[in-house]
């Protein structure tokens, strides 16, 4: 088990990886440019025939087979109240973050033998796959109760947007479905809505965020794409050669200027807080970047800090919600930039 900083995030405190590579080749995956890649070139040159792990991202995958027996193993030795555990990552693990775990039959094999072991352990786990397979393991995840919660990214459903960024994962509609079945099944769900394109409007988000409200009880994570090296140049040719003019504009303007990205993501952080006050209850746990937080000043600073430190509303203990009143207070100060912006 790594232990990432995806506290920060309020995703979890340890990640468990059941493969190394992925076959879905998202356009702004960051995985490769991480050192879980960028050191492996000889394992990956010797193993798969990469010659180079980032620009072949997508075309190969690593198998971790003996992955449940290793995990049982050191889940037995260690002391659990030695285990990582953060006010935000609460001790979860996470699968996986630099993978899909559920991208075909070898992978979701095992993703059950490790799920099974944490659960044997009493472990609190975060499913996050845009696989509809998962749904195969809801007997597993009904076994775990509230302290399991499975969900996927869902940035838009515009299918064919998607496509062109996330050119071999399954269409957006499947993975809504996907969780629908899981959230009649009784199991916990949530969404993460990342990265959401910059030309996606108040209409846009108020039509995804009507789906996740129809999921009934759900969790939503919401990120706007950030302009980060080789991944953003990606994004910015795959939309090229998908024809979305609209879209290779906006990208360029924010790799051509930091104030204009600036603006972007704070109007659609806003935006999207904006639309979910319309749904009753529904509630978006935002992840604005650090550049952002470090690019502001003031009142806005402070409250795209609040929006970083609160914790997600859910329960990973059994009990009624994991959330504090004084981070529930924090959360609900963080409902809107509004003015500030
Ligand atoms: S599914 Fe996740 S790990 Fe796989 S390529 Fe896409 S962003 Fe990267």
């Amino acid at each position: 088990m790594s232990e990432p900083h995806l506290h920060t995030k309020s995703l979890c405190d340890h990640v468990i990886n059941v493969a190394t590579g992925c076959r879905h080749g998202c356009e702004f995956c960051y995985v490769p440019t991480t050192p879980a890649i960028d050191s492996r070139d000889e394992m990956l040159a010797e193993q798969a025939n990469v010659d180079d792990p980032q620009t072949d991202w997508g075309s190969y995958l690593l198998y971790r087979d003996d992955l449940p027996e290793r995990l049982d193993n050191i889940l037995d030795e260690r002391d659990p109240s030695e285990r990582k555990q953060t006010e935000r990552g609460r001790g979860v693990v996470m699968l996986s973050s630099g993978t899909d775990c559920y991208q075909d039959r070898r992978t979701a094999q095992i993703t059950r033998g490790a799920v099974a072991e944490l659960i044997t352990h009493d472990i609190p786990i975060r499913i996050l796959t845009r696989s509809p397979a998962v749904t195969r393991d809801i007997d597993l995840f009904q076994a775990a109760g509230n302290r399991i919660t499975v969900g996927s990214s869902i940035p838009s459903f515009d299918a064919t947007l998607v496509r062109a960024m996330e050119p071999n994962a399954p269409p957006p509609m499947t993975r809504w479905q996907a969780l629908d079945e899981l959230q009649q099944a009784g199991v916990s769900v949530f969404v993460s809505m990342s990265p959401t394109y910059p030309t996606m409007d108040e209409d846009d988000f108020h039509e995804l965020l009507s789906y996740f409200r129809a999921l009934g009880e759900v969790v939503i994570f919401h990120e706007p794409i950030n302009p980060r090296g080789a991944n953003f140049q990606q994004c910015l040719n795959a939309a090229k050669q998908a024809g979305y003019d609209d879209v290779v504009t906006e990208l360029q303007q924010m790799q051509d200027s930091h104030q204009y990205w600036v603006e972007y993501a704070l109007n659609q952080l806003n935006t999207v807080q904006q639309v979910a006050t319309r749904f009753d209850g529904l509630e978006v746990h935002s992840w604005p970047d650090d550049e952002l937080v470090r690019s502001t000043s003031g009142q806005l600073r402070s409250k795209l800090k609040a929006m970083q430190q609160a914790v997600s509303p859910e329960s990973f203990s059994g009990k009624q919600t994991g959330t504090s009143p004084e981070q529930s207070k924090l959360a609900h100060e963080t409902d809107s930039l509004g003015h500030l912006i």
